[in-house]
């Protein structure tokens, strides 16, 4: 489905009309750009480059550290913009806002890192070795956490010295441009972090055709990261893919099952489902499965589902038609083959003030035979099945067996059983008895089809840097 198709008879070549997902109602509208939009944003931020590049990174930082300021100041404002636009509830859309600012201040933390090294060698005389902005950079960013994806890509660009043109998802501009417009105000220069509003196959597609970037990095689906790849694989520019993912999470038979059941809600459905590290799987010990079950269906039973700027609202609706269509077409399928057991939800909820938007209830499903599409595609949605395991191999050979590589947790109170199952969990991030939560202080990327380059963490301005190795003989 083309991303045009999301707000079909919303949407004109000219602007981009984002719509409330729980509602339907109009949240705003911005122009629509496209190849020249793209060609223009990164000529601008090519301008704006050399000042920029020239200033001392803590001077960068600072102005990072200026935004949070600001940003924070207007927290409630900008969280019910962010539940407006991508449907979240207020108190998600709270915590991803500062969620973003607390990335602000981290690389505002960081910024006095950036160094070069200098090695004194005899014959050879002085060497040193600079560390120098790539130069532009852009950033594609998804619909699903729009503005901490947003920072955890722009920060470590500006620290480093880059300008940035960033294309965020077309159904979630709002938020992005307006902390962008707050970071502008917090003392960035214009110029150097552009945001082009636009769909993926226009602007999205030509911000990765771009030759001259000096670093992309691509936030979305492994299906689009593949385009994404193909096309710097015609400019040689750099990139770091952050893509789907399957999330297991495994149970043990030790675990705490209260503790592991409401990880495993939390896991899956914060955002709705629609987090790339969601628990997708959850991988139950065979021994205490029927107990387990029954506490997170308990859980899952209770979440209330409606529009996520009302009180009390557990979980928002999904963000597009797409998506929440995508959801019951599997479920659905999958349902009514009598491949598995419904434990919980399975359908859209019933009631008038649920007609708008794009609800789906939080569903359970059980007994599902190894090839289900629920459990070998990502199920970006409120879908959580359950698989009964006989022993930690086992559990550790079901989480591996899908394509996808980029979280997992266990859950247990032996220290060997955790340890084991990290140093065999094929994924880019383990948990032990949690899931789901991400410092910036961590590198964060998957593995297999869930991508490649990490983001965050000590090596977060590797990306934004070239290395300038100087010989000097007196
Ligand atoms: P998506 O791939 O449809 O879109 C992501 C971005 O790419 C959007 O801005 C879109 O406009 C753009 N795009 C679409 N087609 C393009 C093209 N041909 N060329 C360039 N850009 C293009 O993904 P989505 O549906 O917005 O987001 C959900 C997906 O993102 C899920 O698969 C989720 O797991 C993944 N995700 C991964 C991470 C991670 O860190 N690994 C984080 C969040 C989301």
């Amino acid at each position: 489905m083309r991303e045009e198709d999301m707000h079909a008879g919303d949407s004109s070549a000219e602007t981009i009309r984002v719509l409330n997902p729980a509602t339907g109602d109009l949240v705003g509208e911005v122009p629509a750009g496209g190849t020249a939009a793209v060609a223009a944003a990164v000529d601008a931020a090519e301008t704006a480059l050399a000042g920029w590049a020239k200033r001392d990174p803590r001077q960068r930082g600072k102005i990072l550290g200026e935004g949070a300021r600001i940003i924070r100041t207007q927290t409630d404002a900008l969280a019910a913009l962010l539940t407006a636009e991508q449907g979240k509830p207020l108190h998600e859309a709270r915590n991803e806002i500062l969620g973003c600012a607390n990335v602000l201040e981290y690389y505002h933390s960081v910024s006095g890192s950036i160094r070069g090294e200098c090695m004194p060698l005899s014959s050879y005389g002085l060497a040193y070795v600079l560390k120098e902005p790539v130069g532009v950079c852009g950033a594609i960013i998804p619909w699903n956490m729009p503005v901490l994806i947003f920072a955890w890509k722009v920060c470590p660009a500006l620290v480093a010295g880059n300008s940035i043109v960033v294309k965020p998802a077309s159904s979630t501009p709002l938020t992005t441009l307006r902390i962008a417009g707050m970071m502008e105000a917090a003392g960035l220069p214009q110029g150097v972090l552009q945001v082009v509003a636009g769909s993926g196959e226009t602007a999205g597609a030509a911000l990765a055709a771009t030759p001259s970037l000096g670093h992309l990095s691509f936030t979305g689906d492994t299906k689009t990261g593949v385009a994404v790849s193909r096309a710097v694989g015609h400019t040689g520019v750099p990139v770091t893919l952050e893509l789907g993912g399957s999330d297991a999470m495994i149970v043990c038979r030790d675990a705490d099952l209260h503790a592991a059941a409401a990880g495993a809600v939390a896991g899956r459905f914060y955002n709705c489902g629609q987090t790339c590290t969601a628990v997708k799987r959850v991988i139950v010990d065979a021994s205490v499965k029927e107990e387990f079950t029954r506490v997170l269906c308990e859980k899952t039973a209770g979440i209330v589902v409606g529009d996520g700027s009302r009180k009390g609202v557990g979980m928002g609706p999904l963000n597009n038609a797409p998506a929440r269509d995508g959801i019951c077409r599997m479920t659905d399928a999958c349902l009514s083959g009598s491949e598995g057991t419904l434990l919980c939800g399975g359908g859209v909820p019933d009631g008038a003030h649920y007609e708008k938007g794009f609800f789906y209830e939080p569903t359970v499903v059980a007994d599902l035979p190894d090839d289900s599409e629920l459990l070998n595609t990502e199920v970006f949605g409120p879908v959580l099945p359950v698989i009964s395991a006989d022993s930690l191999d086992d559990a550790i050979r079901i989480a591996n067996s899908t394509r996808y590589g980029l979280g997992a947790s266990v859950w247990t109170r032996d220290i060997k059983t955790a340890m084991t199952a990290s140093s065999q969990l094929d994924a880019g991030v383990v948990w032990v008895n949690q899931h789901l939560r991400l410092p910036p202080d961590v590198p964060f990327g998957g593995m297999k089809a869930s991508g490649t380059g990490r983001e965050n963490g000590s090596g977060a301005f590797e990306p934004y840097l070239r290395s300038k190795t100087v010989l000097v003989k007196a």
